[in-house]
């Protein structure tokens, strides 16, 4: 079934994980384990690569650009100057078009263009492999030197941007942080309301995510998102801040970083199978998020998969992204019907691009 995900760092993981997405995920995880590689914990447990993506038919995502600014004594990995992080993204940005050079991918930026592509997808004529559409988002928006470098983002084909990631950010406080938006975040608000970029909810602080949708009249979802009534801890958003969301339209991607599936997860420490994190720990999740709405429009996919984590952080029954295809059988089994898996697996999405750019 054509299914869109709403949260991958592809560039990340081409630049920073130096690894060639073009490639199976089988022959990126061999080459890591061959060499030895420890530099980071996920090193040989890859699970995304284009041919998985293809595999599954995941033929849209919205895919990151992602640099962290941290100022003296932040603790977290991240540039030290906002140009630097910029520079980042940019190099992150020449990736997606080398990949759309090579026929990998394309960027899908506008109405036109994004039915050109599902019909090509959907249609099931064309024989051969078919590009992987990508629109362009930034998680953390740190690495915008000043306002006028959104402008320059939204001309490059940004089309969606979450202010916060972890920690403390230039323009809201993200995950684990706490506080306002203050005055340059609502500036940031106000010129993405301008250029009709999207508002990722997702990572915004408990007290930033409340004024960002008091001040943010454009459209809304959160890209990566849990709840939290299943895994209590403030990445996860409160059930009154998804019945807000979905009081705004929005669509909220389910995520398959096993930390926040499960309760109780220790990051470096549990194991997906002991901790019981199989797939249909996210089902749980998006069946929470619709009996808050009554229905299955306000839901989707969102893996955030090879997120800075990999097979050892992920669901243990999920070997390659390709997995995802499993979830509309498991929606089946618990009552949805066709129609409603269909909506999850891309038509909310693709109700929410068309209403945002129509
Ligand atoms: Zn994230």
């Amino acid at each position: 079934m054509f299914t869109i995900d709403a949260h991958l760092d592809l560039s990340m993981n081409a630049l920073e994980w130096n690894r060639d997405l073009t490639l199976t995920v089988e022959q990126i995880n061999q080459r890591e384990r061959e060499m030895g590689m420890n530099d980071k914990p996920d090193r040989g447990n890859a699970t995304v690569s284009l041919p998985a993506l293809r595999e599954a038919e995941i033929g849209l995502v919205v895919a990151t650009q992602i640099a962290r600014y941290v100022a003296p004594g932040n603790p977290l990995p991240g540039w030290h100057s906002p140009e630097q992080a910029w520079a980042q993204t940019q190099g992150q940005l020449a990736w997606y078009r080398a990949m759309e050079d090579k026929g990998e991918m394309v960027q899908i930026n506008n109405l036109a263009s994004l039915e050109e592509h599902v019909t090509r997808w959907q249609d099931g004529t064309e024989s051969g492999k078919k590009p992987v559409g990508y629109i362009l988002s930034l998680e953390g928006a740190d690495s915008i030197v000043n306002l006028s470098y959104l402008e320059k983002s939204y001309q490059a084909g940004l089309r969606a941007l979450g202010p916060a990631h972890y920690g403390p950010g230039r323009y809201a406080p993200g995950t684990d942080a706490s506080g306002p938006l203050g005055p340059k975040g609502r500036d940031l608000l106000r010129e993405m309301e301008r250029l009709s970029i999207i508002l990722d909810a997702t990572h915004l602080c408990d007290e930033s995510f409340w004024e960002a949708l008091d001040h943010f009249n454009g459209p809304v979802w959160a890209s990566h998102n849990n709840c939290r009534a299943l895994v209590n801890h403030n990445r996860q958003f409160s059930d009154e801040q998804i019945k807000a969301l979905i009081d705004r339209g929005a669509v909220i991607g389910g995520a398959l970083d096993a930390w926040m599936m499960v309760p109780g997860w220790t990051k470096g420490v549990s194991l997906p199978r002991e901790m019981n994190c199989d797939l249909e720990k996210v089902v749980d999740h998006l069946d929470h998020i619709c009996q808050l709405a009554g229905n299955a429009d306000h839901i989707g996919i969102g893996t955030d998969l090879d997120g800075a984590y990999g097979r050892e952080q992920s669901p243990y029954d999920l070997e390659t992204i390709a997995d995802i295809s499993r979830i509309p059988g498991m929606l089946q089994k618990r009552g949805y019907s066709s129609e409603d898996i269909q909506q999850v697996m891309h038509g909310n999405w693709l109700r929410f691009l068309r209403d945002a750019w129509g």
